[in-house]
């Protein structure tokens, strides 16, 4: 049986980042590892739109996330948290372990936030250090309005933005500078056409002076280190020297193709994933504002979810996956992200109505398949 991974993370890799990653070892203090570093550092600087270094961690994206808190804030500091999913609700975890004492704006799952609610949340309290957003909530499929709330952020002169692009950053644009994205948090095995096992921190100017003050516990996950460390094409401790050698190549080949290209293409198989799922009556979980990165999908009335993903996963050998929490066994999810081309994109229609077609749901077969043709052959 052929596999396809089709999961918001980890996503595919290119048979060309497989090849470069099977190179032999090479040791991350000699010589060689030094150019490598150079083209990585330069090359990360344009993907996150930012003339400050981006900082290499070898985690999961979630340590990021938690070095974005501990490097930034105080013991005691109050935090505005964006809750509208279960990576929402990470960044007010990540704030409690620390004492950051969170604010939460709960937002419906299937929605994005209002950025007038951040903008009274900061106006009603001036001791608000910094806000925590995703700009793509991966486990409802929602994309919330970053330029907006960076927009509203920036005249506050002691409040940081902290964005976790992890299903963003490759997927919609998200300048830095331009922006004023105070931190900006990617991983490897998203859109960045990666195995797991990397992790990235771009860092404004106003959040380097955070760093500066902040005195919350930290070690591994320690910003200022790593920063001295990057400025001498090194990290701190022992790279992931195999996944960088892969980036080196996904940004090669994301130079390539180009950003607008790069989102224009999301956009695209996002669309014609939408359009299918609606072709064939089903309805989306968030439709007023879906993220390019991965589709949220009701499951047909009778029909829980798990079944779909089940019957993908061991008839088909299609990977989609689920829901969490209050949307377990209601809706399942397409990922549309990293290095994904049209036919993934008939894959993964055409599996979810192979497996609508066996569990008697009625409808048109080929009705989504045929919908996302028309939408991609435009
Ligand atoms: C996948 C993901 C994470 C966490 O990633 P890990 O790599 O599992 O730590 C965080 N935020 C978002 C939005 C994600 O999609």
């Amino acid at each position: 049986m052929k596999r396809y991974l089709l999961t918001p993370g980890p996503t595919m890799i290119s048979p060309e980042v497989q090849l470069e990653m099977a190179k032999p070892i090479i040791h991350h203090r000699a010589p060689e590892f030094i150019p490598l570093m150079e083209e990585v550092r330069e090359n990360l600087k344009w993907l996150f739109g930012s003339k400050n270094e981006v900082l290499i961690f070898a985690s999961s994206g979630t340590g990021a996330m938690d070095g974005a808190v501990t490097n930034t804030l105080c013991k005691g500091d109050k935090a505005l948290v964006v809750d509208g999913g279960k990576f929402g609700e990470r960044w007010a975890n990540i704030c409690k372990a620390y004492g950051v004492s969170a604010k939460v704006i709960k937002v419906e799952w299937g929605k994005s936030v209002n950025p007038s609610e951040v903008a009274k949340a900061l106006e009603e309290d001036r001791d608000i250090k910094a806000v925590l957003i995703q700009a793509s909530e991966t486990s409802t499929g929602v994309v919330h309005p970053v330029k907006e709330i960076a927009d509203i952020v920036k005249n506050y002169e002691n409040t940081i933005l902290i964005v976790d692009g992890i299903t963003a950053v490759g997927v919609y644009p998200l300048p830095m500078d331009e922006w004023g994205i105070d931190v900006l948090i990617t991983g490897s095995q998203k859109a960045l056409m990666l195995p797991p096992g990397l992790a990235f921190a771009g860092v404004s100017d106003k959040a380097w002076k955070f760093v500066e003050k902040s005195d919350l516990p930290k070690f591994y996950f320690d910003f200022k280190k790593e920063l001295k460390n990057i400025k001498d094409n090194q990290t701190a401790y022992t790279p992931a020297v195999s996944l960088i050698i892969g980036l080196a190549q996904v940004l090669r080949e994301m130079k390539k193709e180009g950003l607008e290209n790069i989102y224009k293409r999301h956009q695209r198989l996002a669309d014609a994933t939408r359009e299918a799922m609606k072709a064939i009556g089903l309805k989306l979980f968030a439709p007023d504002s879906p993220s390019n990165a991965v589709t949220s999908v009701y499951s047909p009335e009778g029909i829980e979810a798990g079944k779909i993903i089940k019957y993908c996963r061991d008839k088909l050998g299609v990977t989609i996956t689920g829901g969490q929490d209050q949307a377990k066994g209601k809706i399942f999810r397409i990922a549309h992200l990293g290095y994904y081309d049209r036919f993934d994109i008939i894959i993964a229609i055409s599996a979810i109505e192979f497996a609508l077609k066996a569990l008697n749901y009625s409808f048109e077969l080929g009705a989504g398949v045929k919908k996302a043709l028309e939408i991609l052959a435009e």
